[in-house]
């Protein structure tokens, strides 16, 4: 049964660089539903895991740093592929080469570029893909499970990820006179290699684990079911949200196995 009414719809997806990534497992959930996925991504080693696991839809590659490369990725797809129904954006980028510095020793440069990667590029496909989404359509972006929580290990990517979740409310309502519905889904620390690559990653995700009400971290297939179902006409009802898959850590701060080891 198609319970999610996705069986034949075109669907674009950014963002996947391996089997670990976020866009890889929605990917799988999508295709499971019977969607026709277009997948875009940054280069051609991630295009070859694209044919490996996938084969049968298309792939197609775009540099989110480099506009041309993004209209010629939305070009590319009207040509081919008409219009569609969805669009992922499971992007994120910050160079964290140097470490984690204090948040007020963020550099410019470094933030900049992670705001164009990882927020701005949202609200370009927005742009470019106007035209190209179906009425009734849907866009879907990765954000976090909350942009309070001053972690010093995540540096200034908390910010950029709250301009985007605010991204999320001003791009459904320009593009609410075609019905197309934008939504997040806020994810909690999950084992993928961007999260890998962020300098002392480990133990706030295991810190995470423990905060969460069933101590068990949120699995990235989590996100994607959430992600599939946002995306699908079964949420028609949703937009404009951050929707929050964190097993219920953003309640628990007074943990009981945690205050008893803190705490005399
Ligand atoms: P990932 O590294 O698998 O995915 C990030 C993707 O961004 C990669 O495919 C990479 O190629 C792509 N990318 C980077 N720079 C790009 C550019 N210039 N142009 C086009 N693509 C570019 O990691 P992921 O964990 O799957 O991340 C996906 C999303 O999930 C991100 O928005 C991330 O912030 C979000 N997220 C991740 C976690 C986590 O713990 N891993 C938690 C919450 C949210």
């Amino acid at each position: 049964m198609d319970f999610l009414g996705l069986n034949g719809r075109k669907i674009v997806i950014f963002g996947v660089a391996n089997r670990k990534s976020v866009a890889f497992h929605i990917a799988k959930v999508l295709e499971e539903a019977g969607a026709e996925l277009i997948f875009s991504v940054l280069n051609e080693e991630a295009a070859a895991v694209v044919r490996k696991f996938f084969p049968g839809h298309s792939v197609l590659l775009c540099d989110f740093s480099d506009d041309a490369s993004m209209q010629a990725c939305a070009a590319e797809i009207a040509e081919r592929f008409g219009l569609v129904y969805g669009v992922v954006h499971s992007v994120a980028f910050a160079d964290y080469s140097e470490g984690v510095k204090p948040f007020h020793e963020t550099a410019r440069r470094d933030f900049l570029q992670a705001m164009d990667i990882s927020c701005y590029s949202f609200i370009r496909l927005g742009g470019l893909f106007a035209p190209l989404l179906e009425e009734d359509g849907a866009m879907l972006t990765i954000s976090i499970s909350t942009t309070r929580m001053a972690a010093e290990s995540y540096g200034y990517m908390a910010p950029i990820k709250a301009a985007l979740d605010s991204s999320v409310c001003f791009l459904a309502k320009s593009l609410s006179p075609k019905r197309v519905r934008v939504n997040a889904v806020g994810a909690a620390p999950l084992k993928t290699s961007s999260s890998a690559g962020i300098p002392g990653y480990i133990k706030p995700y295991l810190f995470a684990e423990k905060a969460t009400l069933r101590k068990e971290a949120v699995k990235t297939t989590e996100v994607a079911d959430t992600a599939a179902f946002l995306l699908s006409p079964r949420a028609s009802g949703i937009n404009a949200q951050t929707v929050i898959v964190d097993a219920g850590m953003a309640t628990n701060f007074f943990d009981r196995e945690i205050l008893d080891r803190t705490v005399e």
